[in-house]
């Protein structure tokens, strides 16, 4: 299994994390993740080719 970690910005307080990608889900994915500072929750696509990251996008639901 092939992971790769990228990194982002909180929408809602700014905050610097990172988050698992399972490159192996497909090449188009979109899920809810709970901010590790703000617990609030943040809806991110992203669009990978191959194992990179061509499209991240962390928005407030
Ligand atoms: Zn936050």
């Amino acid at each position: 299994m092939i992971e790769n970690d990228h990194e982002f910005s909180c929408p809602h307080c700014g905050a610097e994390m990172s988050v698992r990608l399972d490159v192996v889900g497909g090449s188009k994915q979109s899920f809810v993740y709970d901010c590790e500072v703000c617990c609030r929750p943040i809806h991110i696509t992203v669009v990978l080719e191959g194992h990179d990251v061509t499209d991240f996008q962390a928005e407030i639901e």
